[in-house]
């Protein structure tokens, strides 16, 4: 199957050209003809599974056709709400990137920062709002956006809004949305508290459902290095220092581990930063640009932080620690491996992890194969 077999419009076409896609993934092939009926969806599916694309493409169709005013300010017709700045962000690039050829206009807003230019952007007019929860909640209670002409609405990794605590948020600002609309509804997991919001804001939905969180580990190549707690910085040097390792995110439990790992590879010459909770949005931006572009191979992250990281060419996942929730590492490694590229996940486990192990190969439902780590032993990756 091609992206012209879902009945895609010339202009987005020649975007995904431009990007490089050939095939649409499954999430795509499923979710694209029904959001293009302007069915509700309710999607069942991860990042990493190409689901930006999957809504933004029909989006993108739909507005198109609806065609632009060409008089007077432009009203915002679709939301998108995510519930970390990161996703925001590259939620928006991805709009940028398929709509490069139509005229319609997007924009981000998220907490954090300054309000004034995302209010200024707003006020010039958009057919797109891209949001976090508590922003746009914010900018509504001040009466500087109004949702009033929307007719799309996506909520995008609904179980993770539950985690990060704006269920009430969100709830808030479905309230006041047009009860006319198309609702598109996105999360991994769907525990109870989830599904019942899925069933008092979603029509008649069509479902779509890819790759279970287990199945994920399947295209990712993985190791555990049982390695005492000391000697893991000479361990991660010494795997860094391989050429083999082109682009790594580099997975710690707690931000200040983070930060002093990242010293650690900086002082022995290794191009790396370090992205959590604690650094400026600025900080955080121009570490994943440096990253995206090439020009630092190590990103040390945690498991916050790196949520919203959308990096294609990730070559290698090492969990430094490793997460007392197993999911945590499933979401992990699913950083690299991306929409069928191959990866590799190296993780190290030191004698009071080893429970943490057990649970994870328990989830995955395979024992993922482990080499004992000896200082200056030689390494296969
Ligand atoms: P997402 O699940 O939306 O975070 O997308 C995961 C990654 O897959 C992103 O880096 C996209 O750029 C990429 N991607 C999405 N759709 C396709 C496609 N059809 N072919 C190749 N890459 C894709």
């Amino acid at each position: 199957m091609t992206f012209k077999d879902l009945n895609l419009i010339d202009p987005i076409l020649r975007a995904l050209e431009t990007e490089g896609y050939t095939t649409p993934t499954p999430i795509q092939q499923q979710a694209i003809p029904i959001l293009l009926q302007r069915k509700d969806l309710l999607g069942c599916a991860q990042t990493g599974t190409g689901k930006t694309a999957a809504f933004a493409i029909p989006i993108l169709q739909l507005l198109h056709n609806d065609g632009v005013p060409t008089i007077g300010t432009r009203q915002i017709r679709a939301l998108i709400l995510t519930p970390t700045r990161e996703l925001a962000i590259q939620i928006n690039e991805s709009f940028s990137a398929y709509g490069r050829h139509t005229n319609l206009r997007h924009g981000v807003i998220f907490g954090g920062v300054n309000q004034t230019k995302q209010v200024e952007n707003i006020r010039r007019g958009l057919d797109i709002l891209i949001a976090t929860p508590g922003r746009l909640l914010d900018l509504m209670n001040q009466k500087l956006v109004s949702l009033q002409y929307l007719n799309t609405f996506v909520l995008d990794e609904a179980d993770r809004m539950l985690d990060m605590g704006f269920v009430h948020d969100v709830k808030r600002i479905i309230s006041k949305l047009p009860e006319r609309r198309q609702t598109l509804f996105f999360s991994a997991t769907m525990p109870p508290e989830i599904q019942k919001l899925a069933n008092t804001i979603l029509y008649n939905p069509a479902k779509v459902e890819v790759t279970p969180v287990s199945s994920t580990t399947e295209t990712v190549e993985q190791l555990v290095y049982f390695v005492e707690k000391r000697d893991k910085r000479e361990l991660l040097i010494q795997l860094l220092k391989q050429a083999k390792i082109k682009s790594v995110l580099v997975f710690t439990r707690t931000k200040h581990g983070a930060d002093k790992i990242n010293r650690d590879i900086v002082k022995a010459g290794i191009r790396s930063n370090a992205i959590h909770g604690n650094k400026s949005q600025n900080a955080r931006q121009s570490a994943l640009s440096g990253f995206k572009e090439g020009k630092i191979r190590v990103l040390v992250a945690t498991d916050i932080a790196a949520r919203g990281i959308d990096v294609d060419s990730l070559s290698h996942v090492i969990n430094y620690d490793l997460p007392n929730i197993p999911e945590t590492y499933v979401h992990r490694i699913g950083r690299t491996g991306r929409a069928g590229a191959s990866g590799i996940a190296l993780s190290f486990c030191d004698s009071e992890e080893k429970a943490y192990l057990r649970d994870i190969n328990r989830l995955i439902a395979k024992n993922i194969p482990t080499i004992t780590y000896a200082p200056n032993m030689q390494l296969k990756y």
